[in-house]
Parts: C-alpha cells; sequence; structure tokens
C-alpha cells in the first residue's frame, strides 16, 4: 500500500491516542468498505480523519517550525477542516464561501489567511467581516482595492516562480514577476497597505523540490531588500502548496521531497515566520472512492463495466487534475480479464480506464479508487443528474465510525 495511506494508530502524538486504539476503525479494510456501502450506499468517497491527522503530523515532521495552513480547496470538508484545527492546524482560504463555511463550523478567524489574488471588493469587505485579516495580492490594481482597507488588513505579496516541471503550474495565472515585487511593495507602502511577507505557489504535485528551494531563495532576498528600503514589516514568508503524493506512481517521501526546502528555510533569517498551505498533501491519500458496477456489455470481446461514479464525478480529477486513481475491483481474486471502467453518463468521454486487468463482475460489485481525497469530489458535477458521491467521513472522533454531514455552501 503506498507510504500515504497506512493507518497510523500506533504511531499518533496526538493527545487523543490517550482515548484508546479500540475508538478507531480502518475505514479502507474491505469489511469496513461494504459495511459503509450497505449503511450509505453508493457511491461514496469515504475521508479518513485518523489519515488526515497522520498526513498532517507526517508534513509537520518534514517541516518543522512551519505553520500548515490547509488549503481548503482539493476538499473543504467540515470533518478535514475540523480535524486540521484540532491539531492546532491553520487554513488557507480563497473565495467567500470558504469563509462563510469556517464561519459557520465557529472557527477562530485567526487561524485563517485569504489568498486569491484576485477578489472584488465585496469578496474583502465580508472577509474582513468575518474577522480574516491577511489577505495575498500580486498586482497594482488588487493592492489598490486594500487602501480603503488599510488599518485592518495586510497583506502577502505573491511571487511567480515558473514551474513547467509541475502537473499544476500555478505561477502562469497567478503572481507577480521577481522583478516587479519591489515596486509593487512601494505602492502598498504609498497607499498605507501593510505588507507582511511575500508568498508563492509552484505548482499542485511538484516533481521536485528545486522549485521550492530556488523561490525561497529568491524570496529570501527580495525581503532583504524591501526591509532595506523599510517597505513594511516582512516578518512572512508563505511557501504555498505543492508537496506530492503517490498515484500509480511513487512520490518522494515526504521528509525526502523537503529536506532541501529544510535546508533553504534555515538560512532564513530567524524571525520570518514560515507558514505553508498545504492542500493534496493533507487529503489526498486520506479518502477513497467507492463506485459500484450498474450493469456491464461485452464489446469487441472486452467486458465494460458501467459505474455510478465516473469522470463528471468523484474521477473529475483524472481531466482538471491530470491525476490517475489507482483502482482496484473489490471482489475475490480470480481470473483477470481486459476490462473498461466506465462512468454512468452518456458521454463518451466518461471513461475512468481501459486495458484494466480486472476479474469479472457483476452488477453490484465494488470498485474502490485508492488517493481520492484531493482535487476529485471538489471538482465534481452532477451532470445527466448523477448525484455526486456521498461523502462519508471516518474518525471524527473515536467511535466514530461513519458520519454524513450535509455540505451546503
Ligand atoms: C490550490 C492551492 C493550494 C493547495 O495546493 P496543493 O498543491 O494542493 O498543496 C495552496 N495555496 C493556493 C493559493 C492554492 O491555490
Amino acid at each position: 500500500m503506498p507510504d500515504g495511506t497506512r493507518p497510523s494508530r500506533a504511531r499518533r502524538a496526538s493527545p487523543r491516542s490517550a482515548a484508546g486504539a479500540a475508538g478507531w476503525i480502518d475505514p479502507f479494510s474491505r469489511r469496513e468498505i461494504k459495511r459503509l456501502v450497505a449503511e450509505f450506499g453508493s457511491p461514496l468517497l469515504i475521508v479518513d480523519c485518523e489519515r488526515v491527522r497522520r498526513q498532517y503530523h507526517l508534513l509537520r515532521r518534514a517541516l518543522p517550525r512551519v505553520d500548515l495552513h490547509y488549503a481548503l480547496k482539493p476538499m473543504p470538508h467540515p470533518a478535514v477542516i475540523n480535524t486540521i484545527v484540532e491539531l492546532g492546524g491553520w487554513l488557507d482560504l480563497a473565495t467567500t464561501g470558504e469563509v462563510e463555511l469556517v464561519a459557520r463550523l465557529g472557527i477562530d478567524p485567526a487561524r485563517c489567511i485569504h489568498t486569491h489574488p484576485i477578489k472584488r471588493d465585496v469578496d474583502i469587505r465580508s472577509a474582513l467581516a468575518r474577522g480574516v485579516r491577511v489577505f495575498v495580492a500580486d498586482n497594482p490594481d488588487e493592492v489598490q482595492k486594500f487602501q480603503a482597507y488599510g488599518d485592518q488588513a495586510e497583506l502577502l505579496l505573491r511571487v511567480s516562480f515558473r514551474s513547467p516541471g509541475a502537473v499544476c503550474d500555478l505561477s502562469r495565472k497567478f503572481g507577480c514577476d521577481p522583478e516587479d515585487l519591489l515596486s509593487l511593495a512601494r505602492l502598498a507602502k504609498r497607499l498605507g497597505v501593510p505588507v507582511r511577507g511575500l508568498s508563492f505557489h509552484v505548482g499542485s504535485q511538484a516533481k521536485d523540490p528545486g522549485k521550492h528551494v530556488e523561490a525561497i531563495e529568491a524570496c529570501a532576498t527580495l525581503i532583504a531588500e524591501a526591509r532595506r528600503e523599510k517597505l513594511g514589516v516582512f516578518d512572512t514568508l508563505d511557501i504555498g502548496g505543492g508537496f506530492p503524493i503517490d498515484y500509480g506512481e511513487r512520490a518522494p517521501t515526504i521528509q525526502r521531497f523537503c529536506a532541501p526546502i529544510r535546508a533553504a528555510l534555515a538560512a532564513l533569517p530567524r524571525r520570518i515566520r514560515v507558514i505553508a498551505e498545504p492542500g493534496r498533501f493533507i487529503v489526498g491519500p486520506a479518502a477513497i472512492g467507492v463506485a459500484s458496477v450498474m450493469g456491464r456489455a461485452k464489446r469487441e470481446g472486452h467486458w465494460w463495466y458501467y459505474l455510478d461514479d465516473g469522470l463528471y464525478g468523484s474521477y473529475s480529477g483524472q481531466l482538471f487534475d491530470h491525476a490517475r486513481y489507482p483502482v482496484e475491483a473489490l471482489v475475490a481474486d480470480e481470473e483477470r480479464l481486459p476490462s473498461v471502467l466506465a462512468g454512468p453518463t452518456c458521454d463518451s468521454i466518461d471513461v475512468i480506464a481501459e486495458n484494466l486487468m480486472l476479474p469479472q463482475l457483476q452488477a453490484g460489485d465494488l470498485i474502490v479508487g485508492r488517493a481520492m481525497g484531493a482535487y476529485t469530489w471538489a471538482s465534481a458535477s452532477e451532470f445527466n443528474f448523477f448525484p455526486k458521491a456521498t461523502v462519508v467521513s471516518v474518525n471524527s472522533v473515536p467511535g466514530d465510525t461513519g458520519t454524513v454531514m450535509a455540505i451546503e455552501r
């Protein structure tokens, strides 16, 4: 099983471990998957809060002294958000909907930063009204928007470091050129908008830590120049997300991935508070998708299995996030035949995997997709009126064997 998906009962460091291992279940075991489907139906997305905790602790150990702001975007589910906050973690919000969600959960806004570089005035006002203080800007127009709020808001200026190697290069759409950073900081100062520091996001599912290191070093230079010019406090560096997980291919362990990042951060002046915005790493390995075979047909000699979840649902990440989820059938191993897994909609692109070796399946058999916590359910639609998977969270507290929470926006 990939590194990120092992249960963590024995090694957990949170105070809850005192509650006793008996209160925790492994919802990714065959038996629990079947029980959850019997109880909550299909398709399901099973989120294991214990694995969320484990991922959080792994990243904490890999990046000591870095405050982790979980980015809600990949999986904005209350069970995940609450789990992070209970561990002492922080949050990264990007939209008014996300601000309203954490407000409904009663979370201290001081634990949240708002990192969308482009906002409407109403988004800024509603976040401020909820008590969020730190925002991101990356261009003069956006800095200008904060002139009216200079006494309530502080900025992180987002710098762009292109990352053609990342699966999703987030520095093309957002971030200012490093050469333009100082003039942006001067504008903020002129308008009376306090600048707290810099941020970047090198892109999601980074192949190697090289871009993080390059960006940290470049930001250190920019911060030193900005302080020399007295352009603001510049005591914060936000190193974004991008930390990779195992899909079909193995990613480096997070300890190894972060080693050069730790070294680069160690060279920063001590007064700089470093924060990060992990999304995928926290939640990706913490959920599986469970779909059922609705029907099957033999076409040109191969079995086609039509599932109740597909590319318009939880597997939407195969399109939007360029991910490939490892899938397996939850039936006793027997002879395997080349098979096709298709989604339920009438669209011909709605095919999850072809040339997959699977045992012969029948209607009602279960298909499990691994590492499906990030950018899956979040980008699912209800095209053709096939409902999105029900999200069941497990292990939010000891004895939580499955909870479905309504998520209204
Ligand atoms: C999407 C996003 C993240 C999360 O990135 P991951 O690669 O999933 O860790 C963090 N910060 C910002 C600003 C984002 O847009």
